[in-house]
């Protein structure tokens, strides 16, 4: 049985992260989403508010689970019984970090290996930076994340 753990800071989850959620889910036999919540950045969302966003949007799915995690991507797998992680490759500028961090895990722990999805080509531009910008200035970001993440958004950032 493969159990995969999907770390990130999910400030809020988009569509681009659900489409790497949708598919992964049918890659492995078990998805846990890892919320990260020592990240150095200031989130925009509460570890709560990230929490409850995320299990909304991946309920559907009996083999995926969420979690917040703070620490070590590979303890928070060991921890769980996981050992592959999952993550997602947007363009080339992804590509030399994510190797960095990949290779650093499997030196800490050789049992656990990191696969990497490529977005769907839909999705190449979205973080959830850029849509947190484009909810700043009070535009439309229904094709960017899920309406319950929308309305999240939306109420945040009412001026
Ligand atoms: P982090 O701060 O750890 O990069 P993110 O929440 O920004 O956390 O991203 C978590 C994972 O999801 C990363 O692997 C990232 O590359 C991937 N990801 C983010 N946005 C997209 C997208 N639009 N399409 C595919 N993967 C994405």
């Amino acid at each position: 049985m493969t159990k995969a753990v999907y770390p990130g800071s999910f400030d809020p989850v988009t569509l681009g992260h659900l489409d790497i959620i949708d598919r992964a889910s049918k890659v492995v036999d078990e998805l846990i989403i890892g919320i990260l919540v020592n990240n150095k950045k200031e989130p925009t969302f509460t570890q709560e508010e990230r929490l409850e966003m995320l299990k909304e949007v991946t309920k559907k799915y009996p083999n995926v689970s969420v979690q917040t995690f703070d620490g070590m991507t590979v303890d928070f797998a060991k921890k769980n019984g996981a050992n592959v992680i999952v993550r997602g490759l947007r363009a080339v500028t992804d590509f030399e970090s994510e190797m960095q961090i990949a290779q650093t895990n499997h030196s800490i722990d050789a049992d656990i290996d990191t696969i990497f999805l490529t977005t769907s080509l839909e999705y190449a531009f979205l973080s959830s930076t850029i849509v947190k910008e484009v909810a700043y200035y009070g535009s439309d970001i229904s094709k960017f994340v899920p309406e319950c993440v929308a309305n999240k958004l939306l109420e945040k950032f009412k001026h």
